[in-house]
C-alpha cells in the first residue's frame, strides 16, 4: 500500500474505498494478494459484462498471442478487424436492422464521445450540443462539458461551453410536460439558444445516480430531434453490450439515434476498445481527420468478436439478464421497504440496479459495510447517494443472492448509526 501513497498520484479513486491489493480474478468474484475474495457487482463499471477472464474469450486471446498475430496496427487493415466488423454487422447491426458505420476513434469511452461531437458539429456546422442533467460523458475537454458533475467540471481549468443543459426524464416535478422546456426554446427565435447540432443522452444515466429514461421519453426526444434536425447521439458506453438486457439500451424504446458510442464490455474481456457508430449519410470525415494511436488495438477486437458470437448469437442471453434484472430489483425493493425511514428506493433497468437513498451518506456507508462483508459495490449520483449494482451479466443466481444477502446485512449496518 505505501508503494502506491509514496509513488502514485493522489488523483487515484476507487482504491481509496478498496483499500487492498487486487490480484487474481475469476467470473464474478476478484481476490486480494493475500487471497481473500470479493463478490464483483462492479464489474469495472460495466466493463465487465461477461465477467473477469471469461475462458471462451480468454482462449481466444491467448491463441491469438501465441501465433505472433498483429497486435498493434493502427488503423491498417487486419484480419482481426475484418473478423470483428463482418461479426459486428451480422450478429448486431443486421438483426436490429441498423446501418450504422463504424469508426474506431481510439481506445477509450472519451474517444468515442469525442469522435461523435466532432462528427455532429462538421456534419451541420453547428457548434451547440444539448446536454441532460447529471450526464456523464467522459473527462477529456468535449465529454466533459456535456458532463453534469460539477466536482468534475472543476477539474478541466478552462471554459466548458458549447452546451445547453436541459432536464433529464422526470427531473422535474412530473407534471410538467417532457421537452417543454427545450420545445419552448427552440421555438422562440428571441430564447438565446442557438440552433443545437446535437443531443447527447444516456438512456440510464450510469454515473449520474441509475436514473432511467423512460421508453416514452426517449420516443419524444427522438420525434423531437427529427422535427428540428437535430442529431441523436446515444451515449451506450456504460448501457450497451446488453448491461440493460437488449445488446443496446435504446432498443425497448424502438428509436434510431444517429450516433451511437460503445465502448466499456465491447471488447468483453476489459481491453480497451470504443466505437463510434453513425449512420451512413453521417461519414463526412475526411481521412485521418480524427484518430488515436491505440485505434486498433487487435487484441480487444479478438475478444469482442469472441464475446458477440458466444452471448450475442440468439436472444437468450438478453432475456436472462432481464430475468435475473428482475429478481435483483425484486430483492432491492425489499431492502427499500425496511429502510423507508431513510428514504430508500430502487432505480434501475436490466442489471443497471440502485438502491438510492434520500438521507445523505447512507449509500456511501451501505459500500463500505459491503466491501467488509466481502462484496465490491460503488456508489453514484451528484451525492453519492445510490448503491449501485452491475454485477457481470454471467453472475449466476446464487452468486447474485450472495451479493444482494451482504448488501442486506450492509444496509442494516449503515443505517445502525444513522438517525432518519
Ligand atoms: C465510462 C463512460 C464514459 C467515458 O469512458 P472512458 O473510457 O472513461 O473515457 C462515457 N460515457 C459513459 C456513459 C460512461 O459510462
Amino acid at each position: 500500500m505505501e508503494t502506491f501513497q509514496r509513488l502514485e498520484s493522489e488523483v487515484r479513486g476507487y482504491c481509496r474505498n478498496w483499500p487492498v491489493v487486487f490480484d487474481r480474478a475469476v467470473g464474478s468474484h476478484v481476490y486480494d494478494e493475500t487471497g481473500k475474495p470479493y463478490l464483483d457487482f462492479f464489474a469495472g463499471a460495466g466493463s465487465l459484462n461477461y465477467g473477469h477472464n471469461n475462458p471462451e474469450l480468454k482462449t481466444s486471446l491467448i491463441e491469438y498471442l501465441t501465433d505472433d498475430r498483429i497486435v498493434h496496427s493502427l488503423d491498417a487493415y487486419s484480419v482481426a478487424k475484418r473478423e470483428f466488423l463482418e461479426t459486428f454487422e451480422q450478429i448486431v447491426l443486421k438483426p436490429r436492422g441498423l446501418d450504422y458505420k463504424v469508426q474506431f476513434p481510439g481506445p477509450a469511452g472519451n474517444n468515442a464521445v469525442e469522435a461523435a461531437l466532432k462528427l455532429a458539429r462538421k456534419y451541420t456546422g453547428r457548434s451547440t450540443i444539448v446536454n441532460f442533467t447529471n450526464g456523464f460523458h467522459g473527462m477529456t475537454l468535449g465529454a466533459l462539458a456535456v458532463t453534469g458533475n460539477s466536482m468534475k467540471r472543476g477539474g478541466a481549468g478552462v471554459p466548458l461551453d458549447h452546451v445547453a443543459t436541459m432536464p433529464f426524464d422526470n427531473y422535474l416535478d412530473g407534471r410538467t410536460p417532457d421537452f417543454l422546456w427545450l420545445r419552448s426554446l427552440l421555438d422562440d427565435s428571441g430564447s438565446g439558444l442557438d440552433k443545437p447540432a446535437a443531443v447527447i443522452v444516456e438512456a440510464v444515466q450510469g454515473e449520474g445516480g441509475i436514473n432511467v429514461a423512460s421508453a416514452q421519453w426517449l420516443r419524444e426526444l427522438s420525434d423531437l430531434c427529427r422535427e428540428y434536425e437535430i442529431l441523436l447521439i446515444v451515449d451506450d458506453i456504460q448501457m450497451g453490450c446488453g448491461r440493460t438486457g437488449d445488446f443496446f439500451s435504446f432498443e425497448e424504446a424502438g428509436i434510431t439515434p444517429d450516433i451511437v458510442t460503445l465502448s466499456k464490455s465491447i471488447s468483453g474481456y476489459g481491453l480497451p476498445m470504443a466505437l463510434t457508430l453513425f449512420k451512413r449519410e453521417l461519414d463526412v470525415w475526411e481521412p485521418g481527420e480524427h484518430n488515436g494511436t491505440f485505434r486498433g488495438f487487435n487484441p480487444a477486437m479478438v475478444t469482442g468478436t469472441e464475446a458477440l458470437r458466444r452471448f450475442w448469437s440468439d436472444d437468450s442471453f438478453a432475456a436472462s439478464t432481464k430475468a435475473k434484472g428482475d429478481m435483483v430489483a425484486a430483492r432491492l425493493g425489499e431492502m427499500a421497504a425496511e429502510h423507508s425511514d431513510f428514504g430508500a428506493h430502487v432505480r434501475g433497468r436490466g442489471l443497471a440496479r440502485g438502491l438510492a437513498f434520500e438521507q445523505d451518506g447512507i449509500a456511501k456507508k451501505v459500500a463500505a459495510e459491503s466491501f467488509d462483508r466481502g462484496l465490491l459495490l460503488e456508489t453514484s449520483g451528484p451525492e453519492d447517494e445510490v448503491a449501485k449494482l452491475l454485477p457481470p451479466l454471467t453472475a449466476t443466481e446464487e452468486e447474485l443472492n450472495a451479493g444482494l444477502d451482504i448488501m442486506a446485512d450492509a444496509a442494516r449496518a449503515a443505517v445502525k448509526v444513522a438517525q432518519p
